[in-house]
Parts: structure tokens; C-alpha cells; sequence
């Protein structure tokens, strides 16, 4: 046989083997036929056949980390908003051709059974997705990882839109099977609630010896969701911890005779990992997420030492072996789990077990809105975990009499720094707790680095300022970019290969020259007009609206937040629609206004900002004089799997936070992978990606960070603007009198209340004219096609810096001292 031949024959051979497993695990795991099969069964075969795959390759690596005891990282999240994960396994094992291929020759369309998959939804926004994309690379880079998270049963709820505001409906995404899991009977800890705490004294040592009794347990379950990396042998684990009733585990209960208690009691328990919080950067102060956040902590910090015992005895070797990463401060509950495990259960002494402590601990801070500051009552600990209350309250007097020796008759600066905040109400500061009990603090861009340090947390950075860092979020570009725009990711390899996919920084040195090319600019504009077709199909299946493909797409999705600024877009598109009415002739250049994002169900004015950016769609997009000019558009359901059809769609991406308050954005980053480009303030990442394409490639405008602290001082009044410029003026009585509410005129008063009467906190007045300004840029350039997609290009190609790739690799070196391990085949691993 000829070499071509012996190639053909082999993938025949692929071919048939994939066919046979799907089959086989349609007949066998599913039990059905080819007759009885649904889409969804399909799609579960081709699941099953996928993780097929997948297994061997996760043995190899588990097997290499166990041979070779090297340090691993622990990264705990309440959140990981993983998406999908059929198209994103097949892309990093190098199979979604051969997949394609076997699925089309039994007749299926391919993209219709990847699309019968359920997003795993269990995160809220930026920082849940932001654990998600750091699996991914860390698999990728051959970083021997761990994710540990609840397996809610109930991810981020589905957003439905009914008379134009947000319904909720719940996510029971497991009520179906989850191909994915694999629960793991064996690896169970039990949790301890409740009780108290009791002390003798140690007659050998004299010490004093504290006992956590009459306790009520949960017990935490295990499921593994295999992590593979791209074009790596490497496939690490995500652990998401379920809660089951100790009961079930102690049948004499219900031999007692009281069934209907004992199940009572079982289902109390299990409500643990029932629901994940849907409020994001705001705290919800619930007993039930406190417990969550101890049942993750708990289950999380027991099993990393019962890995790490299987290897040592000797503990303070503990920093040596195991770095953990606290996802902000929702995981915190570890450090004082971890000083209780030591002292108590394996006894060393207090310094002992401190100075391991936080060698081990690392705390990434997401926010600065103080709403999303966590402070837990003092009560929560004296009734739930009153023997972590004791080890807090150790850790607090030990660290005031450092703050005292460092900064004598300074009483003010204790009071601030003090991890317990005296009020009426006694409460625990996370974030205090967080940064003394760990060696390193990090925030996630330049900027709100910069803020931490100098504003925030002010006094911890005077008095340790060799734990401060920044670690500038990133995304995966083979989810962001490869899988959710194959268009754009062919034509890029047509030009420049494709190592962009395991080094983004190729894109800055290869497709830079490319803006200058005709020929490529005209393929470029030919791809965002395609994905943008698609698009339209989506906005015409989901809201009936037609919506012209040419026109500029400008596109906001996101969590809808004050801060974020929703409602400072809506005054644009509606002071653009007065324009057109005062002039119904004149040349205006067609945009496509999309928005996207869940409001927390108990924010407010974030469910009414829904309600009237849709109710502000309903006169524009109906409005004779308005046709074929500007369109809005809400797209209900935000998740990441909308999210990939939104980005590779987006002409102009929105990233108007008030400067200051977004502490990264990691969206900024996907539009513009996906040739967008930005208009923003320079806040948080949009900062770092102004540098990366150049001042002239992004429209900035508004406020920095210090000019709006120092507005705030003079003592911002945004009736000032109000009263000087007619044009915003009208846009806001029109809001506040009905305009856009017609059956219920007062509907949107909250909103332009609290832009005139209380204060504007996130300063839309003081931006809205340079905003406008702005956007008059944006659409001159829209006309110019070339120059356009001259500057997306550009986008793109600057786009290297913020590959979550380059975040790890400065988290393993920075912080957690971690090496890639080069899986093989078969376990003829090494260390790098
Ligand atoms: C990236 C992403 C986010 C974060 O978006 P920001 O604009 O940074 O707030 C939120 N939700 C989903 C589904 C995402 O993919």
C-alpha cells in the first residue's frame, strides 16, 4: 500500500471505531435503537463515546500526579460556569473532524446534537467563567490542577422575558443525565454543623484540648468531571462536591419508628448543594450560603489532606505539596478549617499550623463594590461553627498585637484592620480573614490592583506589602475563539497557522501585518457578515424582530448592574431616536442595538432596567420614521453557550462601567478576540487592552478612575447636567413620564429617581455627553468598511496578552510555585 492509502484506511478505521462505540453506547448505556433514539439520546452516545476518550488519558494523569508527589494546586470556587462541553472535548483531543464525520455518515446534522447539550450553569457571571477558563488552560499547560466546587442541583436559573421583564425559571439541569460526572461513592467526608465545643486539659502535655461535639453532619459526596487540555495528553479534574444526608449512611435512624422526621432530616441536609445564589458582586447574607460556603470549604481542605497523608506524615511538609487559590473570599472558610484540622485532629501547636497555613493560602479579590464585601455575623458562627469562631477570634487578637508592634497608638487603623467589625451587630470580615490568613493577594487587572493597594485594602499593603500582586484575567482563546468562530479561526490559520492556539502572542506577531492586506481584510468582512447572518436568524427565530445584517451591531451582554451601566446605553438609544423623529430624513448610520444579561432576582432596578430597555424596543423597533435605521434587541437567557454565538457577531462591544468599579471584564476580551471594537472607560481590563491595540484602535471616553474620585469629592451633582444639556434632559423625562411605559407611566421612575434625586452614584449624567460624543466617532467610522475592519483586525491581533494561558503561567510561577508535568501515554511522565 502507498502511504495515502495506508492514510485512508486509517481513518476508515477511526471512522468505524467511533461508530461502533456510539452505537454500542446508544444500545448498551442508553438502551435504545437506531428506531427509539432521540436527538438527546444521540447526543448522550456521542457523549459517552467522547469520554471514552477521555478516560485513559485521565488515568495517565492522575496515576503520573500520584508517582510523581509533585505540588498541585487546589482551586476553589462556588462558582465554575462551564458552558458545554461536548465541541470544547472534542476540540482539545483533536477529534471534532472525525466526530463530524462518523455523526454525518449515520445521517444526523452534528451541530444539532452538540446543541442538545444543557450548559453546566453553575456560576453567575465574570467570576465563575473566569474558573472555567482557568481549568481549561491548566490542563492545557500541563498544570497538575485540581477545581473544587457544589454540584448544585439547581445551576444559575433560566432567564425567560414575558411582557418585557425577566422571569425566572429554574435550571434543573441534572434532571436528565449528566454523561460528564462520574460520582465517586468512595471519596465521601463528613461536614460538622452545630454543636459546641468542649475543653479539657491534656494530662501528658498540660495543653488545652478543644473538642467540636454533638454535631450535625452532612456528608460530602464526590463527582469528577474530567478536564482534558488542547493537544495534550494532560486531563485533569474538576471535584464538585454533592450533599447527602449522614442518615443514609446510619439506617438505625430509621429503624427508630420515626420515618417521616428522618426523612425530613435527610432532606435538610441535602438542601446544602440544592441552589447556587444568583446574585452576582453582591453578598446574599443567607444561613444557607454560609453553610454552602463551609460545606465546600470542609469537604475541600479534608480531602486535600487525605491525599497529601497518603504520601507524608510529616505536615508541615504541607506547603511543599499543595498550593490553594481562594476564588475571592467565598471559599475562605478553609483557613480557619485548615488551622482547626492541624491543631485539633492532627495537633500540632498554634505556630506551627499558622505558618503553614499561609504558605499554603493564595485570595484573588473580584470586586470592590462594598454590597459585595462578604461580612458574616458573628451569631452564624457561635450556633454553626463555634469552634471556627474561637480559631478566628485566636487569629484576630494574634494579628492586632502585629498590627500594634508595627504601628503603635494607632487605635483607628485596628479598628479598620481588625477581622472582626464591631457594630451593633458583631460581624467577620472575609476579606480581613483572607489576606491574613494567606501569603499572597491578588486582584485581576492593573488597575484594580492598583486600588486594592491603594484605597481598599490600604493599611493590609502598608503593613504586608510583599503579598500584593495583580494577575490580569484572561480567557481561553480555544473555546472563545477556535470553537465559538470556526469561520474566523480557519481564515486565521489559512494565513498564519494555527500555534495561535496554544501561544495567543502569535496573533500579535503574525496577524498585525495583516490589517495592510486587501485580500484578507475582504475574507475578514466576509466572515463577520456570515456570523452575523446567523445571528439575525437566531434574533428572527427567538424575537420575531428583522434586523438588517449591514447595520453596526453594538451589542452589550453582560450581568445587568447599576455599575455596569446598562441604562447609560439606553440614554444613547433613545437621545438616537429623538434625533431621527425631530429629523425623520436625515442620514443616520444603521445600528442593531443587543443587549443580554440575567438580573438577580431581587435587584430591583436591574429588573427594571430589563423592563425598559425592552420597552424602549418596543417603540424604536415599531416606530415607522425609525424603520431601517436602529433596531434593539434583548436576547433572553444569557449563558455562555448564547454568548458564542453573540461574539463572533459583535461589530462595537460596550464596556461603559463606571471607572473604577469593573475590576477586569473578561467580556472585553472575547469581543474583541473576536474582532469588535471597544468603546469604554478606562476601567479595569479595557485599560490593558487600549495599550495592547493602540490608543487609535478603541474608543475611550468618560471619567478615569481618578477623576471620578475626585468628582466625587467636590461633591457630584448630576442635576447640573441635567439642567445644562436639553438633550439629555428630554431623554430623561421621557423615561420618568411614560414615553416608553405607556400602561403604566410611573414604571421607570425608580430609575431616572435615582439619576436625579439620589445622587447618580455611578455618574451616567457626568458621562453621558462624551459618550455620545463618542459613539458619533464610532459610526463615522462604520462607514468607512476598510478602515473598520482594518482596526478589528488590529483587535484581534492584539489580543495575546490576554489569553488565560499567560494567567496561569503567572499564578503557577508567581504565586504557587508549581511546574508543568508532561503526561505520556502509558505513565513515562516527567517534570519539566
Ligand atoms: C464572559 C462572560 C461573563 C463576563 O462578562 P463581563 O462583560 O466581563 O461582565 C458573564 N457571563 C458569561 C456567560 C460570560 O461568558
Amino acid at each position: 500500500m502507498t502511504g495515502e492509502m495506508i492514510g485512508i484506511s486509517e481513518e476508515l478505521d477511526k471512522q468505524m471505531t467511533i461508530i461502533k462505540t456510539f452505537l454500542e453506547h446508544l444500545e448498551y448505556t442508553l438502551g435504545k435503537d437506531k428506531y427509539s433514539a432521540t436527538k438527546y439520546d444521540a447526543f448522550n452516545a456521542l457523549a459517552y463515546a467522547v469520554r471514552n476518550h477521555l478516560v485513559e488519558r485521565w488515568l495517565d494523569t492522575q496515576q503520573a500526579y500520584y508517582n510523581l508527589d509533585n505540588k498541585r494546586v487546589y482551586y476553589i470556587s462556588m462558582e465554575f460556569l462551564m458552558g458545554r462541553a461536548l465541541g470544547n472535548s472534542l476540540i482539545n483531543l483533536g477529534l471534532w473532524d472525525d466526530f463530524k464525520e462518523a455523526v454525518e455518515s449515520l445521517g444526523r446534522d452534528f451541530e444539532e446534537l452538540l446543541n442538545e447539550e444543557q450548559d453546566a450553569g453553575l456560576g453567575n457571571g465574570g467570576l465563575g467563567r473566569l474558573a472555567a477558563c482557568f481549568l481549561d488552560s491548566m490542563a492545557t499547560m500541563s498544570i497538575p490542577a485540581y477545581g473544587y466546587g457544589i454540584r448544585y442541583e439547581y445551576g444559575i436559573f433560566r432567564q425567560a422575558i414575558a411582557d418585557g421583564a425577566q422571569v425566572e425559571i429554574p435550571d434543573n439541569w441534572l434532571r436528565y443525565r449528566n454523561p460528564w460526572e462520574l460520582d465517586r461513592q468512595e471519596h465521601l467526608h463528613t461536614v460538622k454543623f452545630y454543636g459546641r465545643v468542649i475543653t479539657t486539659i491534656d494530662k501528658e502535655t498540660g495543653k488545652l484540648v478543644r473538642e467540636w461535639v454533638d454535631t450535625e453532619d452532612v456528608m460530602a459526596m464526590a463527582y469528577d468531571t474530567p478536564i482534558p487540555g488542547y493537544q495534550t495528553h494532560t486531563v485533569n479534574t474538576l471535584r464538585l462536591w454533592s450533599a447527602k444526608s449522614s442518615r443514609e449512611f446510619d439506617l438505625r435512624f430509621f429503624n427508630e419508628g420515626n420515618y417521616i422526621r428522618a426523612v425530613e432530616k435527610k432532606m435538610q441536609s441535602e438542601t446544602i448543594s440544592k441552589v447556587l445564589y444568583p446574585a452576582d458582586n453582591v453578598i446574599e447574607g443567607k444561613e444557607l450560603r454560609f453553610k454552602q460556603e463551609y460545606f465546600l470549604a470542609s469537604a475541600t481542605v479534608h480531602d486535600v489532606l487525605y491525599r497529601f497523608k497518603k504520601m507524608h506524615t510529616d505536615m508541615r511538609l504541607l506547603p511543599d505539596k499543595v498550593a490553594i487559590q481562594l476564588n475571592d473570599t467565598h471559599p475562605t472558610l478553609a483557613i480557619p478549617e485548615m488551622m482547626r484540622v492541624l491543631i485539633d485532629l492532627e495537633h500540632l501547636d498554634w505556630e506551627g499550623a499558622w505558618d503553614i497555613t499561609k504558605r499554603v493560602f493564595a485570595y484573588t479579590n473580584h470586586t470592590i463594590l462594598p454590597e459585595a464585601l462578604e461580612l458574616w455575623p458573628v451569631w452564624f458562627f457561635e450556633q454553626i461553627l463555634p469552634r471556627h469562631l474561637q480559631i478566628v477570634y485566636e487569629i484576630n487578637d494574634q494579628f492586632i498585637k502585629e498590627i500594634k508592634a508595627a504601628f503603635p497608638d494607632d487605635p483607628h487603623r485596628i479598628a479598620r484592620m481588625s477581622i472582626v467589625e464591631e457594630h451593633w451587630e458583631r460581624k467577620i470580615r472575609m476579606a480581613n480573614l483572607a489576606i491574613v490568613g494567606s501569603h499572597s493577594v491578588n486582584g485581576v487587572a492593573a488597575l484594580h490592583s492598583e486600588i486594592l493597594k491603594k484605597d481598599l485594602f490600604r493599611d493590609f499593603y502598608e503593613m504586608y506589602p510583599e503579598k500584593f500582586n495583580n494577575k490580569t484575567n484572561g480567557i481561553t482563546q480555544r473555546r472563545w475563539l477556535k470553537m465559538a468562530n470556526p469561520l474566523l479561526s480557519s481564515l486565521i490559520d489559512e494565513y498564519i497557522g494555527d500555534c495561535w492556539t496554544r501561544d495567543l502572542y502569535e496573533l500579535n506577531a503574525k496577524l498585525k501585518p495583516l490589517a495592510d492586506n486587501p485580500e484578507f481584510l475582504a475574507k475578514w468582512m466576509k466572515v463577520k457578515r456570515k456570523n452575523k447572518e446567523k445571528l439575525c436568524r437566531y434574533i428572527h427565530k427567538m424575537n420575531e424582530i428583522e434586523v438588517d445584517p449591514d447595520s453596526l451591531f453594538d451589542v452589550q451582554v453582560k450581568r445587568i448592574h447599576e455599575y455596569k451601566r446598562q441604562l447609560l446605553n439606553v440614554l444613547h438609544i433613545v437621545t438616537l431616536y429623538n434625533r431621527i423623529k425631530d429629523n425623520p430624513k436625515a442620514f443616520v448610520v444603521p445600528r442593531t442595538f443587543i443587549f443580554a444579561g440575567k438580573a438577580a432576582p431581587a435587584y430591583a432596578a436591574a429588573k427594571l432596567i430589563i423592563r425598559l430597555i425592552n420597552g424602549v424596543a418596543a417603540a424604536v423597533n415599531n416606530d415607522p420614521d425609525v424603520a431601517g435605521r436602529i433596531k434593539v434587541v434583548f436576547l433572553a437567557n444569557y449563558s455562555v453557550t448564547l454568548a458564542e454565538s453573540i461574539f463572533p457577531a459583535s461589530d462595537l462591544s460596550e464596556q461603559i462601567s463606571t471607572a473604577g468599579t469593573e475590576a477586569s471584564g473578561t467580556g472585553n476580551m472575547k469581543f474583541a478576540l473576536n474582532g469588535a471594537l471597544t468603546i469604554g472607560t478606562l476601567d479595569g481590563a479595557n485599560i490593558e487592552i487600549m495599550e495592547e491595540v493602540g490608543r487609535d484602535n478603541i474608543f475611550i471616553f468618560g471619567l478615569n478612575a481618578a477623576e471620578v474620585a475626585e468628582l466625587k469629592e467636590r461633591r457630584y451633582n448630576p442635576r447640573d447636567y441635567y439642567n445644562a444639556d436639553p438633550e439629555l434632559k428630554r431623554v430623561l423625562d421621557q423615561i420618568a413620564s411614560g414615553f416608553f411605559s405607556p400602561d403604566i407611566p410611573d414604571l421607570f421612575t425608580p430609575l431616572t429617581d435615582s439619576l436625579l434625586n439620589l445622587g447618580d452614584h455611578y455618574m451616567l449624567l457626568a458621562d453621558y455627553a462624551s459618550y455620545v460624543a463618542c459613539q458619533e466617532r464610532v459610526g463615522a467610522l462604520f462607514l468607512d468598511k476598510e478602515e473598520w475592519a482594518k482596526k478589528a483586525a488590529l483587535n484581534a491581533a492584539g489580543m495575546g496578552k490576554f489569553s488565560s494561558d499567560r494567567t496561569i503561567k503567572e499564578y503557577a510561577e508567581g504565586i504557587w510555585g508549581i511546574k508543568p508535568i508532561d503526561i505520556r501515554p502509558g505513565g513515562a511522565e516527567m517534570e519539566h
